[in-house]
């Protein structure tokens, strides 16, 4: 079914797209009496990914954008992989997001009413109690040109089927004993018609109804009637369940509905290069220990890319700029990151931190009459984009740390930084020259010396020479030490598992590098948890939100969907 991949950007924001055009079409044929209600319908067994975060943007702005509502409904009906802490989790990842569901709902809600339209389904002769277990059932299933077999109890009448139904709910049988089917058709074509599964009995403690129900609904029993019972209108899903929908259809028709039936529309879901994007593989991950926790900030659940630092808006924009389509396909990664480095360009605050310190010493930096070395405040722009973000100052003297790749003792080819004899520009402050260094036994550059010069203070020289490069630097007695993680992809290959079926096989094993004794400037320290800030010349990075002195790298400055785009031209 997967998967070629999108080099080229559809559109810019659709103002048109199938499934826009289907609710349009309701609107102006008064279908649902000009009604729109959709809701996003997560089961609460894991913790939002970035492909939620497109079902989430469709079920929310085409709500917005036809005058309609659209609620949150958790798909609670399998009491053995839910938790509350999920439902809280997607509650708030959701509102991270932006978006403000209408109502919170849960299929639990209606256990108690899917009961009662079952027993209306059983008196009608359109559903039955099967005495066989699971592998009974799926061994008769058939296939495809190949008809299914029909159960032996599917002849039941309907006062014993009522009958058996009612015991199975009272606790009398045992979990996995019987189950109760629909009655539509062995023979049908799709698989999904034959015969359904719609009840299961299963002792498990459910985080909602508790020991309330030993028999739980199935997805396909639970979602089309939590549609109606609410209210919706218009119920998106991904095109997994574009064969579930004559099922859908065929409960409802079958049911006293208390509005107008609710009609299922399949899109495509978005699948991203280098990462993967289903709960399972992800609760995966986290419980196999390769990341730190659902909200690690290499994965592409809301709550890592939050972490990462990604902002809300960039993913909304990504979401819409993809737009919605039936064609599954992958999107490449940078481009979200695009949307990203577009964002915090225009709001992230500059900062300076060096990674990789090396030490910078001023030889003929003025000392005061204490003999301590004078120090300068220097004022620089928070945000060349945006002149409201204003000004800090931020200290110099005549140590500093710069960093270690801005220096080279013999210069390669091309190498513009500093190197003995060779004058370059501090950021804002002056323009320095290399003078000489001093080692260690082992030759290893402990420190570089160089001279200032007075008369360029701010950095531009009064005879108006050049400099080549202008680098950034912290001063050594200011500086604040922290720690700073820098990501790569979580998987090698653009499309995990592709080339042996694991996905496993192409994780990276370096994903993730930690520096320590990384000297940020001091005003980084009070930087509000979770900000973003851009550290000139290196890129984005987030606070972490519990660690102070620990910052993500977010994204780098280069905007590699450019150069992707620039290859396929
Ligand atoms: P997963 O396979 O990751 O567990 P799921 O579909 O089982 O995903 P749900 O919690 O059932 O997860 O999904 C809630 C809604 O989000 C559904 O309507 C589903 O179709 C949609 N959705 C899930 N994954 C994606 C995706 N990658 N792209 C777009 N929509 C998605
Ligand atoms: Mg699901």
């Amino acid at each position: 079914m997967l998967n070629s991949i999108v080099t080229q950007p559809a559109a810019p924001v659709p103002a048109s797209d199938f499934v826009r055009d289907l609710v349009r079409q309701d609107m102006q044929r008064g279908t649902y009496g000009g009604r729109v209600q959709t809701r996003f319908p997560p089961e609460p067994n894991g913790f939002l990914h970035i492909g939620h975060a497109k079902a989430i943007t469709l079920d929310f702005s085409i709500a917005a954008e036809f005058g309609g509502t659209c609620n949150l409904r958790f798909d609670d009906t399998n009491p053995d992989t839910e938790e509350i802490h999920f439902v809280e989790g997607i509650t708030e990842d959701v509102e991270w997001l932006g978006f403000r569901p209408a109502g919170v709902f849960h299929a639990s809600d209606y256990f108690g009413q899917l009961y009662e339209w079952a027993e209306h389904l059983v008196m009608r002769g359109l559903a039955y109690v099967d005495d066989q277990d699971g592998d009974a059932i799926s061994a008769q299933r058939g296939g495809f040109g190949k008809p299914g077999i029909e159960s032996p109890f599917r002849d039941r009448g309907p006062e014993e089927n009522l009958d058996l139904f009612r015991r199975m709910r009272a606790g009398e049988f045992a979990d996995g004993s019987r189950v109760l089917r629909a009655r539509i058709d062995m023979n049908h074509e799709n698989m999904q018609l034959r015969d359904p599964i719609m009840y299961r009995i299963r002792r498990g403690h459910h985080f909602r109804t508790g020991d309330e129900w030993c028999i739980y609904p199935t997805y396909d029993w639970a979602h089309g009637q939590s549609d109606a019972f609410e209210g919706v209108t218009h119920s998106f899903c991904t095109l997994e369940f574009d064969s579930h929908r004559p099922l859908y259809d065929w409960f409802l028709e079958h049911l006293p509905l208390p509005s107008d039936q609710p009609r299922q529309t399949e899109f495509a879901r978005l699948e991203l290069t280098h990462t993967v994007m289903s709960k399972r593989l992800l609760a995966a991950l986290v419980a196999d220990g390769v990341v730190d926790g659902w909200d690690d900030p290499r994965l592409p659940t809301l709550r890592g890319l939050r972490r990462r630092g990604y902002p809300a808006s960039a993913i909304r924009e990504f979401c819409s700029f993809i737009g919605v389509s039936r064609t599954n396909s992958r999107h490449e990664i940078e481009l979200l990151e695009s949307f990203v480095r577009t964002e915090l360009n225009r709001t992230a605050l500059r900062r300076m931190a060096v990674l990789h310190p090396l030490r910078l010493v001023l030889t003929n930096w003025p000392v005061d009459a204490d003999r301590r070395p004078v120090v300068e405040w220097f004022e620089l722009g928070n945000n060349p984009e945006n002149a409201d973000d204003g000004v800090r100052v931020v200290p110099f003297a005549g140590e500093l740390f710069i960093e270690e790749e801005d220096f080279a003792e013999v210069p390669p080819p091309k190498f513009f930084r500093l190197a003995p004899g060779r004058e370059v520009r501090l950021r804002g402050a002056y323009l320095v020259r290399c003078t000489d260094v001093l080692k260690d036994e082992s030759g290893r550059v402990l420190e570089v010396r160089a001279t200032y010069d007075p008369e360029t203070k701010g950095g531009s020289a009064p005879d108006g020479r050049k400099v080549k490069s202008t680098m950034h630097w912290v001063s050594a007695a200011h500086a604040v030490d922290a720690r700073v993680a820098l990501y790569d992809r979580l998987y090698t290959a653009a499309v995990p598992g592709e080339a042996t079926g694991d996905p496993a096989d192409d994780l990276n094993p370096a994903s993730r590098e930690l520096l320590t004794g990384c000297k940020v400037e001091g005003a980084l320290a009070e930087t509000p948890p979770g900000a973003v800030v851009q550290f000139e010349r290196l890129g984005y990075f987030a606070h972490d939100p519990r660690d102070p002195l620990l910052f993500h790298r977010t994204v780098g400055l280069r905007d590699e969907w450019a150069a992707i785009q620039k290859r396929h031209r």
